[in-house]
């Protein structure tokens, strides 16, 4: 944090414009060494937020024409002093704005180093620094709002809320402990009691919406399942034609199976085209069955194609059969190349009750467009109002969150138990850990203010 830093701020390459980041307790210093403002006055009156046309040299070599902007800390990105160097947009140009920066003391940036700071200084907190990275990536509008959503601060303020009432169960029990001549009896355990469910029932609901958030963020995960040329491919390719919004290629997924990213309205399907799936004894195929096993366990949504001849001698094989009863919840039974029927009528008996069946032909598109109001449906169901609510999005932070409410079912299951008040104590620390871990609140020292600050024990 005593280094003054500087990195291309835009994508390498050429364009417009580039813009060149400097942060740090030296910047305004840098600023004054290497820039030549045309309007000396306006400069020099050093006043934050303005913006300064001039020269920008290294040494007394002129480099650029360039804009500054001039913010200073606190009220910064950073928290610290910040100038913004706005140059032409050729890699030469900002590389050696850059190397003018370095000779005049700075150092180059780290990965994200200036967001770090940020939360160092306290401008945000993790689950604001995670919504910049998800709005900077978000490939719908849908996912856009959500990080928006979580860059504004309305999620922390639903965490920190729950956060504080188990600081202040935590303050509650110490105050109980420092205290034992003050019997802990029935009212105290009730109070307690009655304190831990109320946060429990808090945390609870903002996991409620973490699954849609899940999915907005990172997309609907679509598998498509069934036997060897039942249609898996043509489906595939069928919503490859149909969405022509197809997403770009998202770095960090596996190549065993074929992945694609197209969008269903404001959805991101991310689609998985699994190796057929059948018993087999050749090894290497065992494994491609394995992952495709694996696939259908994670996946959020299964499609399952049905050949339409097989559907109607009622010839289901073992692994359909077993789709159908371990994911009933989460499979659309597709029943595939029904326009080699005359009629599109099916007997619909076959399949268990709560399992979505259509009719469908991946050639003609019959069925096309019900499928999909189905796969938006089921993203949407009961969340009409997603964009405008605050929903946990990200895995490290629903995680944290579910271990969280575990820690504090624990601990409401010792109060019931008649265990002594030192001993819960130690689940709801966890519990305050957990959910400390979402936003990155140090624990340690918040317990000790708010023990001080809110209850003035006086010792
Ligand atoms: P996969 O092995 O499950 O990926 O199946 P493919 O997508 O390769 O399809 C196998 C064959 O079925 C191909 O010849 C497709 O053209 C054909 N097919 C796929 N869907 C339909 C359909 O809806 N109607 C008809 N008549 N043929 C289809």
């Amino acid at each position: 944090m005593e280094d003054t830093i500087v990195a291309l701020a835009t994508p390498p390459g050429e364009g417009a414009i580039h813009i060149i980041r400097l942060s740090g307790k030296n910047a305004f210093n840098i600023g004054k060494a290497c820039f030549e403002p045309k309007n000396k006055n306006k400069w020099q009156a050093d006043t934050s937020y303005t913006l300064h046309y001039g020269w920008f040299l290294d040494g007394t070599k002129k480099i650029d024409q360039v804009l500054v902007a001039r913010m200073r800390g606190p009220q910064s990105y950073t928290g610290e002093d910040v100038l913004e160097i706005h140059c032409h947009g050729g890699m030469l140009v900002a590389r050696r704005i850059i190397e003018a920066c370095l000779h005049q003391g700075a150092r180059l940036a780290e990965a994200g180093e200036f967001s770090k700071r940020a939360f160092l200084n306290g401008k945000i907190d993790l689950v604001q620094a995670e919504a910049i990275v998800d709005l900077i990536t978000a490939r719908t509008s849908l996912a856009a709002d959500l990080a928006l959503n979580q860059l504004t601060g309305s999620l922390s303020t639903k965490i920190d809320d729950v956060r504080q009432d188990i600081l202040d169960i935590l303050s509650y029990i110490e105050a109980t402990i420092d205290f034992p001549e003050d019997e802990v009896d029935d009212l105290a355990q009730t109070e307690l009691s009655e304190r831990l469910i109320k946060a429990k029932e808090k945390a609870v609901e903002i996991l409620k919406g973490s699954k849609t958030g899940k999915i907005i963020r990172e997309g609907l995960l679509t598998v498509i399942a069934g036997r060897p040329n039942v249609g898996k491919s043509s489906l595939l390719n069928a919503f490859l034609e149909e969405e022509r919004a197809i997403v770009s290629e998202i770095p960090g997924t596996t190549r065993d199976e074929i992945h694609e990213y197209i969008k269903v309205g404001e959805v991101l399907l991310h689609l998985i085209d699994t190796a057929g799936i059948r018993d087999s004894s050749d090894p290497i195929e065992k494994i491609g069955v394995e992952r495709a096993w694996k696939a259908l366990n994670k996946a959020d949504v299964i499609l399952l194609l049905l050949d339409v001849n097989e559907y109607n001698a009622k010839r289901f094989s073992k692994e359909e059969q077993i789709i159908m009863e371990e994911y009933a919840e989460k499979t659309i039974v597709l029943i595939n190349k029904i326009d080699l029927m005359s009629s599109y009528e099916l007997n619909d008996s076959y399949i268990p009750k709560d399992i979505f069946v259509l009719p469908f032909s991946v050639k003609t598109r019959f069925g096309f467009e019900e499928l999909k109001k189905e796969i938006l449906r089921r993203v949407y169901e009961g969340n009409h109002a997603i964009s405008a609510e605050p929903l946990l999005s990200n895995i490290r932070q629903i995680n944290a969150l579910e271990n969280c409410i575990n820690n504090l079912e624990k601990a409401q299951e010792a109060v019931y138990a008649n265990i002594p008040f030192d001993l819960v104590s130690i689940d709801v620390r966890a519990a305050l850990e957990e959910i400390s871990l979402i936003t990155g609140h140090n624990v340690q020292e918040d317990l000790l203010n708010n023990i001080f600050s809110r209850f003035c024990i006086g010792k």
